[in-house]
């Protein structure tokens, strides 16, 4: 007679970040459970019955592992990532990204999840959080009575929306054009780099704002702004002088290389960690599609050669304020067996929301089999997202969810580093994420990957799912 099925865990949501977690956590031997809604409940932007769907780009980004996607998959893929393995096996040419196609991925993973010996998969809408020790990766849709529990959880620290301001590498600022100093303490080394404009800037500036090309909002995604963070072109229809009495009011802003002139209007630009190596634009939420933000943005004297670690943007998106509500091991404070996994930790993107899957069941690993917990090391980009999420705040820096970027890493002090250039200082970064990242796995139990492994090419690990039934 064929034992019964007894959950020891449950994770909730069989997207990438579910998925993920589901797979590592029966790997290691755990009896999961696994809840998704589809097809019983659709959200607004999936559409088929599949786990581990890609809702919009069937891209991965970048492969090269010298950028910050490309180390972050080498790293997944080190760490034996199911989701990086069906990636790898679905791939379609794309130049240096790796792309899949998407009806093959998703097939691959709903048949190797379905497939473990340790998953159950019940498809049904999770209401009321389980009991069980959980991880909960319902994604940016979250529906139905698990965002209530979590709301009541959280309060205010859940967001249901993102208004994100561009971030610029510190790096392609302009420092001639701008200056340091807060509002009325000019001359001190204040927190802000302020970035002026003249009158005629100012006016060229607002008319391209009114004529860039926006972002159409999904139909789920209707624009209901709060009067305290309405994009800048919003700002700008109410009138040409809106922006300079809001968000580019120059009042108290002087600089002190010019001491008798207020400048017409200024951007300021606030460090975005704790590094300083990348700064956001201050109340500067938008809608302006990706290539419009360089080329208006660019029209700001001090932001000529900006180059942006995130674009702007504005759409539905559930997601916690990490470092305040989540314990070291990505758990609820308020209710420690709940463990928050994917993109609702606060990261973004396809393989941001897998690496916090992975971590997720990994760390809860550790707390069922009372180890110490096994942190990555922030120098890696799994550390660094994790340290994105769970880091206590500088002063003012808001938390916004993250694409993994270099900025989340320690930087590299010295002039060796600078001399290096952008190039060299990537390399510099991949080749010590490289250094560091064996340790990690061997704390995790997987063999220490060699270095051509983690940095070799894509299709290494991903041999052994290619002949997956199809769901
Ligand atoms: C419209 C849209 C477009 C996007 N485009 C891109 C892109 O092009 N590139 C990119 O990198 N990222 C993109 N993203 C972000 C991307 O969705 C996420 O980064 C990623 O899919 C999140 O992974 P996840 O596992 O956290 O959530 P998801 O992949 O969304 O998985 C969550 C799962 O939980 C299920 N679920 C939700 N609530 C419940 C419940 N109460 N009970 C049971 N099941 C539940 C859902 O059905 C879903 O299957 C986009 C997001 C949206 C909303």
């Amino acid at each position: 007679m064929q034992k019964p099925f007894v959950p020891e865990v449950a994770v909730i949501g069989g997207g990438l970040a579910g998925c993920e977690a589901a797979w590592q956590l029966a790997e290691r031997g755990h009896k999961v459970d696994l809840i998704e809604m589809k097809p019983v409940r659709m959200s607004p932007a999936h559409t088929t019955p599949l786990l581990g769907e890609l809702v919009c780009s069937n891209s991965l980004r970048s492969d090269d592992p010298q950028t910050p996607a490309g180390l972050l998959k080498a790293e997944l893929r080190a760490a034996r990532s199911l989701i990086i393995a069906c990636a790898d096996a679905a791939r379609v040419p794309a130049g240096d990204a790796l792309a899949v196609d998407r009806l093959q991925f998703s097939r691959q993973i709903t048949a190797l999840v379905v497939g473990h010996p340790n998953i159950r998969l019940r498809r049904q809408l999770c209401d009321d959080l389980p009991a069980l020790p959980c991880i909960l990766a319902g994604g940016p849709l979250l529906e139905g009575g698990a965002a209530r529990t979590l709301r009541r959880l959280c309060g205010d620290r859940l967001y249901f929306y993102d208004a994100i301001a561009p971030i610029v590498e510190a790096d392609s600022i302009d420092y001639d054009r701008c200056f340091r100093g807060s509002r009325y303490h000019q001359g001190e080394e204040g927190d802000y780099l302020n970035c002026p404009l003249n009158r005629d800037e100012y006016y060229a500036f607002v008319e391209a704002l009114l004529a860039g090309r926006k972002v159409t909002p999904h139909r789920f995604e209707e624009p209901r702004y709060f009067e305290g963070c309405l994009p800048v072109e919003v700002m700008a229809e109410r009138g040409p002088e809106t922006l300079s009495f809001g968000p580019m009011k120059p009042v108290g802003l002087v600089d002190p290389r010019r001491p008798g002139e207020l400048p017409y209007a200024v951007v300021q630009l606030r460090a975005e960690n704790r590094y300083h190596t990348a700064y956001n634009l201050v109340g500067f939420q938008t809608r302006l599609a990706y290539p419009e933000q360089k080329r208006i943005f660019a029209m700001i004297p001090a932001l000529h050669q900006a180059e942006f670690v995130r674009f702007g943007s504005i759409h539905r998106n559930s997601y916690v304020e990490g470092h305040k509500v989540l314990d070291d091991s990505l758990a609820l404070r308020a209710a420690p067996h709940i463990h928050l996994a994917g993109q609702i930790t606060g990261v973004e993107g396809y393989i941001e929301s897998t690496a916090m899957g992975l971590l997720a069941a990994v760390l809860l690993h550790d707390k069922l089999a009372g180890l110490p917990l096994s942190l990555p090391p922030a120098t890696t980009a799994i550390g660094g997202l994790y340290h994105h999420v769970t880091a206590p705040r500088l002063h003012g820096e808001k938390y916004v969810p993250m694409n993994i970027n270099f900025g989340l890493l320690p930087p590299f002090e010295g002039k060796p580093a600078k001399r290096a250039g952008k190039r060299g200082r990537r390399a510099l970064h991949a080749e010590r994420a490289r250094e560091h990242l064996p340790s990690w796995l061997h704390k995790i139990g997987v063999e220490v990957a060699a270095p051509a492994d983690l940095l070799g090419d894509a299709e290494q690990d991903g041999g052994g799912v290619v002949d997956a039934a199809e769901a």
